[in-house]
């Protein structure tokens, strides 16, 4: 019996020894699923193993998740029961599940002039966890919509769409060339410098001009100017003009004397003026060495020192504006530098209206004229030639050019000369003063607010 009894028990422990070891190694299970998706930067929660029967605190975990890079983590789970080592294991996904996002330059929505020549204006491509991957964007166009698909590492992507509609809603661009005001004097001259006019859909662009100036009548009067594209959108800039008034300088006098100083003529030219009481306007050149003191004497004298060029050659000063400008430059610091004072008054070698500049530069004149208004300087031609540099022959001549020429009704803007031994103006300036303040005219020197008198651009 006793030895029977000696079996079962025997028996017993070996069934618990086997199943034992069976059972040990099932005795550690895993809190939740083996397999877990986390999203990346999402906090992981370890939610742990547990032992059955026996004390948790025994389980080590080891290994750590980096939520901040997509990828596979295993972390162990090790626990020693009974002298024997158990353990299992758990996988965390870190996983990217956020689209990239893409964004159209110009938005999604674009107004074209053609459907089929629409140029893409542009569009970026960001993952939040790839970065910048604009150069992944697949593009592709349907009729008149664009899509835009791109694709993340993890294989997250994302279409967005661009429509082309063809619309026009965009107004011609008109711009003035030249300034939006002029003050020209009464009887002058007034070339309408003209527009710019582009569009973005229309070659063909209408504009209408509308309002005349009329020199002779004071007054402002206004141009308006209209362009229409092919879509019928409009736009339109307007221009004014003041003529002065002709009685502020109707009957004045200016005299200019032209391509001085000289020795032998400005003292003279001086002397007289001085005499008679009259002021005068110099449009000075460097040509005679050791004459600079006849400009600081103009200056000093109440005249107007105005600018006409360093050289006067017009081969050299008509080839380009550039050439033109280093020139103007030249006389300009030169005579600052004599009188102290910058001059803005200006007249062209040849006036504005000369046709000598298109054997040098074709358009030069027109481009000059315009420009120095810009610039700010006031340029004068003139409207009655004493004819010393062409067809006057003797001081009679002279004299009879000038006052045969005059006009109460205007303002009188004559062109003689100073250049060396001009004894035919010289001999007629007395009569000529003589014969203004007899008839009622009044002489006066050209400054900033003399208003222009121009001629027509010829080249
Ligand atoms: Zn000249």
């Amino acid at each position: 019996m006793a030895k029977k009894i000696l079996f079962v028990i025997i028996f017993i422990l070996s069934l618990a020894a086997l199943g034992g070891a069976v059972f040990i190694h099932h005795i550690i299970h895993l809190n939740g699923e083996s397999v877990v998706y986390l999203s990346l930067n999402d906090e992981y929660h370890e939610s742990g193993a547990r032992l059955d029967l026996l004390d948790e605190d025994n389980i080590k975990i080891i290994g750590e998740v980096d939520n901040t890079k997509v990828g596979d983590y295993k972390i162990k789970y090790e626990a020693n029961v009974l002298g024997i080592k158990v353990s299992t294991s758990r996988t965390v996904k870190v996983v990217d599940r956020e689209a990239p996002s893409i964004e159209l330059v110009n938005g999604e929505t674009v107004n074209v002039c053609s459907v089929e020549g629409y140029k893409e204006d542009g569009y970026k491509a960001i993952d939040n966890y790839d970065g910048d991957i604009t150069d992944k964007v697949k593009v592709e166009r349907q009729d008149n919509i664009i899509f835009y698909t791109v694709s993340d590492s993890s294989n997250n992507s994302v279409t967005v769409r661009r429509y082309l509609s063809r619309k026009d809603d965009e107004k011609p661009d008109l711009k003035l060339k030249g300034d939006s005001t002029y003050v020209i004097a009464y009887g002058a001259n007034f070339q309408d410098p003209g527009y710019e006019v582009s569009d973005n859909c229309s070659t063909n662009i209408d504009v209408k001009v509308e309002g005349q100036v009329d020199t002779s009548k004071g007054g402002i009067y206004e141009i308006t100017y209209t362009a229409t594209d092919e879509n019928n959108n409009t736009s339109s800039v307007k221009r004014y003009v003041k003529v002065t008034d002709h009685t502020s300088n109707k009957g004045v006098i200016y005299l200019t004397f032209d391509d001085g100083p000289t020795t032998s003529s400005t003292p003279k030219i001086l002397e007289i003026l001085k005499r008679k009481n009259v002021k005068a306007t110099f449009f000075v050149i460097n040509h005679e060495a050791g004459s600079d003191y006849l400009i600081k004497q103009e200056y000093n004298e109440g005249h107007t020192v105005a600018l006409h060029s360093y050289t006067h050659n017009y081969q050299k000063i008509y080839t380009s504006t550039d050439a033109f400008y280093d020139d103007l430059q030249k006389i300009s610091d030169k005579v600052e530098r004599l009188t102290g004072e910058k001059s803005m008054i200006t007249r062209f070698p040849g006036g504005s209206s000369n046709t000598v500049s298109r054997n040098y530069q074709k358009g030069i004149m027109s481009q000059l004229a315009s420009e120095m208004k810009i610039k700010g300087y006031h340029y004068f031609d003139w409207n009655v030639d004493c004819g010393d540099a062409g067809g006057a022959k003797n001081s009679d001549d002279v004299y009879n050019n000038v006052v045969k020429n005059l006009s109460k009704n205007r303002s009188n803007v004559v062109l003689m000369h100073d250049f060396a031994n001009n004894t035919k103006t010289i001999n007629a300036l007395e009569r000529i003063i003589d014969y203004g303040l007899a008839n009622g005219y009044r002489f006066d020197k050209i400054d900033m607010t003399t208003p222009m008198v121009t001629h027509n651009v010829n080249n």
